[in-house]
């Protein structure tokens, strides 16, 4: 049968077992353990030797639809929630760093992402080093043979440079390193993460999954193609688990010990919302672009950022990597700090908060809020500047959201 369509697949993933009363959605199990016939039942589900839930810090049924909902339209081996981004970003890297590893990676980071590598990671010995990842003999000087994971994000928030993820993955895999991004601003039917040599996927499932931003998650795709015999780490555990070792690693170990597992009722919301996901992008995504336009002609605005402008430095790169509708974020500038705080709040239909994708168009001066508690020389060594409004378009009416925006810029 000919493979179907991502819009059918994200709606027809059958359950592990079926309902006893034939739900057609997934039911919630808001349940912390489940019970066992008896002492043998219950060893062998302790012991791995069969898939019973146990305890929902571990698994879950409603969680674990989602994670297959998630397998099913991206083709991954391997597929973990979590209740954050975060928590996704820190259970993957912590599964492969140690000790005297370092994380080659870009200062063009996600506010917590970037304090998590310098500052939590460091404490227990992980070094984080920075480089621009546009510059391909830097980050090849920069990997070395104690490099545990090449991590990037694979459109910046708010810089919006574009890395060349073949490239990227090809200095990562001559070198034996996994290739680990954090995918966000991007959803699975736009971008393939593992056509593009990605190793394993982060996404931020608060973004455009949760639908209208119900709930905070966070997911690790794991698509099995990284040869983890060459990670000084996991090469004992890919002796006996092949492929699966980093999964087998996380769900064995990380993920249980850190205890940062989705909770049911989070993964119906985002369950229902990945149904709907491809629609609203659509919407999304195409009002950006018409919004980008429209902006670059008005007065008070000194440029607009967005890679799917034809006039953007990555435009031929993000076109490759993500076709013609790369997120549904733009930026601009204005001329000054105070121009921007006086636009923010002059603003009558857009929201004033941070957040990517909800169905409501958001908006947010970053310097001073998601990088509010960095110095200023950290600042700009992030090209994070004090002129910048950050937008995440949603489902409203494009021409009402120019009008807010030209009302705004008074
Ligand atoms: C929001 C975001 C995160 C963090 O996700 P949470 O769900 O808020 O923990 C990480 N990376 C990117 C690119 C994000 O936009």
């Amino acid at each position: 049968m000919k493979k179907q369509g991502f819009e059918t697949r994200v709606l027809h993933t059958s359950y592990e077992r079926e309902d006893v009363y034939g739900a057609l959605a997934m039911p919630v199990y808001n349940t912390a353990a489940y019970e066992f016939e008896t002492a043998e039942a219950m060893e062998a589900a302790f012991c791995g030797r069969t898939a019973d839930h146990a305890y929902s810090r571990i698994t879950n049924p409603t969680v674990q639809h989602f994670e297959n909902c998630i397998r099913s339209v991206t083709g991954a081996l391997g597929v973990t929630a979590l209740n954050s981004g975060m928590a996704a970003i820190s259970n993957a890297l912590i599964t492969v760093a140690y000790a005297g590893s370092n994380v080659v990676t870009s200062s063009h980071l996600f506010g917590n992402t970037y304090s998590f590598l310098k500052n939590t990671l460091a404490a227990f010995g992980v070094e984080c080093r920075c480089c621009d990842l546009t510059n391909m003999d830097e980050v090849r000087a920069q990997v070395d043979e104690h490099t545990c994971a090449l991590f990037l994000e694979v459109i910046t928030n708010p810089q919006l440079e574009v890395a060349d993820l073949k490239k990227l993955a090809a200095i990562a895999h001559e070198k034996g390193v996994p290739l680990i991004a954090d995918t966000t601003v991007v959803p699975f039917h736009v971008f393939q993460a593992d056509k593009f040599g990605v190793d394993i996927e982060i996404v931020s499932s608060t973004k455009y999954i949760s639908g209208g931003a119900t709930s905070i998650g966070g997911l690790i795709v794991d698509y099995g193609s990284f040869d983890w015999s060459r990670s000084q780490k996991l090469a004992g555990m890919s002796r006996d688990f092949g492929k699966a070792a980093f999964a087998t690693k996380l769900r064995k170990e990380i993920h249980r010990n850190l205890g940062a597992y989705m909770t049911p009722q989070v993964a119906y919301m985002q369950t229902l919302g990945l149904e709907t996901m491809e629609v609203r992008y659509a919407r999304q995504a195409g009002s950006c672009l018409q919004l980008a336009r429209g902006l670059q002609d008005l007065d008070g605005i000194e440029s607009v950022n967005y890679t799917g402008l034809e006039s953007n430095p990555f435009y031929l790169i993000s076109k490759e990597q993500f076709g013609s509708l790369p997120g549904a974020m733009l930026t601009f500038d204005l001329a000054s700090r105070e121009d921007c705080f006086r636009f923010m709040n002059r603003l009558k239909l857009i929201r004033r908060a941070t957040n990517l994708f909800d169905n409501k168009t958001l908006a947010i001066h970053p310097a001073s809020t998601i990088y509010g508690s960095f110095s200023p020389e950290q600042r700009l060594s992030m090209d994070v500047s004090d002129k910048t409004i950050r937008l995440s378009v949603g489902l409203e009416c494009p021409d009402d959201l120019l009008e807010d925006i030209k009302q705004a810029l008074g």
